[in-house]
């Protein structure tokens, strides 16, 4: 597995990589993932090679190139194996797995083996939060891996075998697919009215095309159903506001770039009812009068696109996708683009600039992404359970969808139920449930705390257990992570709170600095060395990031210490003095021995 090539060479196949995508520079990230993929890395030659043959400047590439965890400009290694250290993982025992690998391959993590047969790589959560510890390999998908597999996938990779040989496939629907073959399973523990129903293709299609497109819009603003994202935007009125903005052409973004820990659903959804997201995609397209969709697929589940083209191949050739649809005048299709690791491009304006070759930094709003979005045409962005919902309105009827869940939150909610339970994975429910209906669902016992869509959202505690999941209670963008009594609710939200450090795209100081400050604070109150005054400091200083950070990453990152300071305020007073106003830190032998490291010089340090 030769990666060498002289600069002549990597000019010329560059060139040819470049030409395979017609030089089009939105097509940037693709062409990174395929530099990457070549030589294991993105090489400084390959920024300057690629920038001249897309004849875009030199600082946009390297930009793009160093803003996402898959693209790295050291060798990656021939195998690159990223274990994830989301708190799912840690408490199903990844840490164990890391120890593992590093016995087995003689390097930490962050390190290569010395021939760049193996690059140990760390990552947060790959959307197995259901069936922990996870680690991809070159993209393929191991799950519940344990120390003893790990010396297998060890000896795999140093004989040098393809590492989809080592895959043991799931039974569990579609995973089993050739053109998939995942060892991931489904685990759908709930099947609803709206999603898990039956379905036949094209039948809402053709129900959507007799109603007429402004019909369609006014039956979903009627159904009631608003965004499944989390922040719950009406979809008809979104549908609207795109379709009556002037325009050439209009596009439908398919956003499966759920990359909030403890999130999974949307992978079951693009797996299991891969059709009717697609499909779904097509009526936001002819209710919108749009001529183009991409689905935007997150890197981690690129293992999945196969899949994905086989099936648009499939509702081409049956006339439910493309041109001259079901023998109308109405021609609209879909293609991919695929993320490559980075969280904030689940933010929809982030996620149209990724789309468009770029960093995934959000974008100032407004112009709105329906008037001004993917090259600043009118662009609706609905991830595949808005889109799935929105599909079964049509069929079923306004009325119909209203009648599910409660007045101000209709129709049902997919859950991602992770954690400390006997039965995690998908359920379809509908909205009103409590806390307590959830986990007596997925039979939790003795549970400490519940985090109720995700990081980014609430971390209730016993006392809130009858609290509702609605728009107006516990609104939730569907991840449900259970921990046990006996967990450490502050290594949970340490853990958290790293996780929105490493994935601030840096842009607006409140959230880069002062995350990184509520982390340092935190660890402080973790070693014992913290006061009451810290956690003043942190509310103030979380507050602060909250109202003054420019997207919804920054507004939602010091969550994980708000809530638990206001759920749980016995995990942190058993940690504080609340008797000294300053514990100091300061250790005159540990300053000696670095400044010592620092200058390259023995310590001299006496023993009194
Ligand atoms: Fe970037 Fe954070 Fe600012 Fe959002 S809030 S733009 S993620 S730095």
């Amino acid at each position: 597995m030769s990666m060498r090539s002289s600069s002549g060479d990597l000019r010329a196949e560059i060139r040819a990589i470049v030409a395979s995508h017609e030089g089009d520079a939105t097509e940037l990230l693709a062409i990174l993932r395929e530099v990457q993929e070549r030589w294991r890395s993105v090489s400084p030659e390959a920024i300057t090679a690629i920038a001249e043959e897309l004849d875009i400047s030199r600082i946009h590439v390297e930009g793009t190139a160093t803003f996402y965890h898959f693209f790295s400009e050291r060798h990656a290694g021939n195998y690159t194996v990223y274990v994830n250290t989301s708190t799912t993982a840690e408490m199903a025992g990844a840490g164990a797995v890391i120890d593992a690998f590093e016995r087995e391959l003689g390097i930490k993590m962050g390190g290569n083996t010395p021939d760049n047969c193996v690059g140990l790589r760390s990552t947060s959560c790959i959307g197995m939060s259901d069936q922990e510890p996870a680690i991809l390999i070159n993209g393929t998908v191991f799950t519940e891996v344990s120390p003893a597999r790990v010396k297998e996938l060890v000896a795999a990779m140093r004989a040098q075998l393809p590492i989809s040989s080592q895959v043991r496939p799931s039974e569990d629907g579609n995973n089993a697919l050739p053109q998939i073959r995942a060892e991931v399973r489904n685990h759908i523990r709930r099947r609803g009215p709206v999603i898990f129903a039956d379905y036949t293709a094209g039948e809402a299609l053709r129900r959507a095309m007799e109603l007429g497109s402004l019909e369609v819009v006014e039956l979903i603003k009627a159904s009631g159903l608003r965004g499944r994202g989390g922040a719950g935007f009406p979809t008809g009125q979104k549908w609207g506001l795109c379709r009556a903005a002037p325009a050439d052409g209009r596009t439908v973004i398919c956003n499966v770039d759920e990359g909030e820990p403890g999130t999974f659903k949307d992978r079951v959804l693009i797996t299991e009812r891969t059709e009717m997201v697609l499909e779904a995609m097509t009526i936001a397209g002819y209710a919108v009068e749009a001529k183009e969709g991409i689905l935007y697929l997150r890197g981690e589940y690129a293992y999945l696109r196969p899949h994905l083209e086989k099936t648009l191949a499939e509702l081409r050739s049956r006339q439910l996708l493309g041109r001259k649809i079901l023998g109308t005048r109405f021609s609209f299709d879909i293609h991919i683009k695929q993320g490559a690791g980075a969280y904030i491009c689940g933010e929809e304006s982030a996620l149209i600039e990724s789309a468009e070759g770029k960093r995934g930094q959000p974008r100032n709003r407004p112009p709105f992404p329906v008037t001004s979005g993917y090259r600043h045409q009118p662009t609706i962005v609905n991830n595949p359970e808005t889109l799935c919902c929105a599909l079964r309105a049509v069929l079923k009827g306004a009325d119909w969808f209203r009648a599910l869940g409660t007045a101000a939150s209709t129709g049902v909610k997919l859950l991602s139920v992770a954690g400390d339970c006997a039965e995690p994975g998908v359920y379809e429910v509908e909205w009103g449930l409590t806390v307590q209906d959830v986990l007596t669902l997925c039979k939790a016992t003795d549970v400490l705390a519940v985090q109720v869509g995700g990081p980014s959202g609430v971390c209730v505690s016993e006392r809130q257990f009858q609290r509702k999941l609605c728009y107006s209670d516990l609104s939730t963008g569907g991840a449900f992570t259970i921990f046990g009594k006996g967990r450490d609710l502050l290594s949970i939200v340490h853990n958290h709170m790293e996780f929105f450090r490493d994935e601030s795209c840096g842009f607006c100081v409140p959230c880069r600095a002062g995350n990184v400050l509520l982390v340092k604070s935190l660890e402080k109150i973790m070693m014992g060395a913290g006061t009451a005054g810290d956690l003043v400091s942190i509310r103030k200083l979380g507050q602060l990031v909250k109202t003054a950070s420019r997207c919804g990453l920054g507004q939602t990152a010091p969550n994980p210490l708000l809530t638990t300071l206001d759920n749980f305020p016995e995990h942190y007073a058993d940690k504080v003095r609340s008797d000294v106003d300053f514990i100091s830190q300061f250790s005159l032998e540990h300053a000696v021995v670095d400044a010592c490291a620092a200058a390259n010089r023995k310590p001299n340090l006496r023993k009194e």
